[in-house]
């Protein structure tokens, strides 16, 4: 079992698989920042990825989320899918995405071995989809939200960004879509993180505020939580079939119950969103010296910040004691 300084579990691993993106969503990437290209060269090949999942999975971690850049713009996502599921310790492998390719995609990964997928959507309403992302597409997503449904992936989530003056005014529409889909559509609060470090701090829409205007919500029973490890809070509209749930890193930060670890598509081992901290596993990989790369994850692991300080720095006005803060967005991290 992995535990970090400060006594938390880490058995969640955010595996990052292509630093690619056909998205280039505006708090994401720095303004100017164009969608990057694949580097095949400059990211783990699958025998590597493989390797070094079953490396954490050796060392206790039971959950394992696929995220990017974009996954679906790997090729052969399906075939590395089927070589983790068959990893002897994994529980759940889940998968994020921005859903504009998952409808051809859905039923050969859920066969694969995929357990779930999370289908990030930040509008409903065309224009404003294309202002944000750069791309025409929440018809494409809806899309592949149905797809991911019949396939059989479950649950299926929807997350939602919401930032003051872009898409607040949506949180309603947002909270009705699990009326009539099978879905939990969780809405999240802007990070100082890739694009946004300066506006968020203004445009972060509060949890307290997304819950009254999504209402009427009624509190979920935890144990009809839909299932992930995350730091989401559910509730319900009356007749609805999925949930309306809430993520707030920053104003109820769930650092002290943190148990996730992240893997960039580099190889390197990042076990703080916030953190500047990263351990080269990747060449490690290359020997398949598991004694060595245990002994790189555990040092890393030892050293897991006890929280973030997003807040105080997007203020300006970083706190003692607080390390160095990432300048990596969210695409290279693996969000
Ligand atoms: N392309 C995949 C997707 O769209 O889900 C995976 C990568 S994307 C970086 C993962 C998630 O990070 C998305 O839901 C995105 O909205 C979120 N994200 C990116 N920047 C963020 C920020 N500054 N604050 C909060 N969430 C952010």
């Amino acid at each position: 079992m992995l535990k970090d300084g400060f006594g938390r579990t880490l058995d969640y691993l955010r595996v990052s698989v292509t630093a690619a993106c056909d998205l280039a969503c505006a708090y994401c990437r720095a303004p100017g920042v164009a969608p990057v290209p694949a580097d095949p060269a400059g990211e783990m090949t699958d025998d590597e990825l493989v390797f070094l999942v079953s490396c954490f999975t050796g060392l206790g971690v039971t959950r394992v989320r696929l995220t990017g850049g974009e996954p679906l713009r790997r090729p052969g996502l399906a075939g590395l899918v089927d070589r983790l599921a068959r990893l002897p310790r994994l529980e759940d492998l889940a998968l994020s995405t921005n859903g504009l390719g998952l409808a051809p995609a859905a039923r050969a990964l859920r066969r694969a071995g995929l357990s779930r997928v999370n289908v990030s959507l930040d509008s409903l309403r065309e224009e404003r989809f294309r202002e944000i992302t750069g791309r025409d597409g929440p018809g494409a997503v809806l899309a592949g939200l149905e797809a991911a449904l019949s396939a059989g992936l479950d649950p299926v989530k929807v997350n939602c960004v919401v930032a003051r003056g872009v898409n607040d005014d949506e949180i309603a529409a947002f909270a009705e879509l699990p009326s009539r889909l099978r879905v939990h559509v969780r809405f999240i609060e802007l990070m100082p993180q890739g694009g946004t470090r300066r506006f968020a701090p203004e445009r972060m829409v509060p949890f307290a505020e997304m819950l009254e205007r999504a209402a009427p919500l009624e509190p979920l029973p935890r144990p009809a939580w839909p299932r992930g490890g995350g730091p989401a809070r559910y509730y319900m509209k009356p007749g609805a079939v999925g949930s309306v749930g809430f993520i707030a890193p920053l104003t109820a930060r769930f650092c002290a119950e943190c148990n996730r670890l992240r893997l960039t598509a580099a190889g390197r081992l990042v076990t703080c969103l916030d953190g500047a901290d990263e351990a080269d596993l990747r060449s490690l990989a290359a020997g398949r010296d598991v004694d060595r790369v245990f002994g790189a994850i555990r040092t890393a692991v030892a050293a897991k910040p006890r929280r973030h300080f997003m807040i105080e720095r997007a203020a300006g006005r970083p706190a003692a004691g607080a390390p160095c803060g990432a300048e990596r967005p969210m695409w290279t991290t693996g969000g």
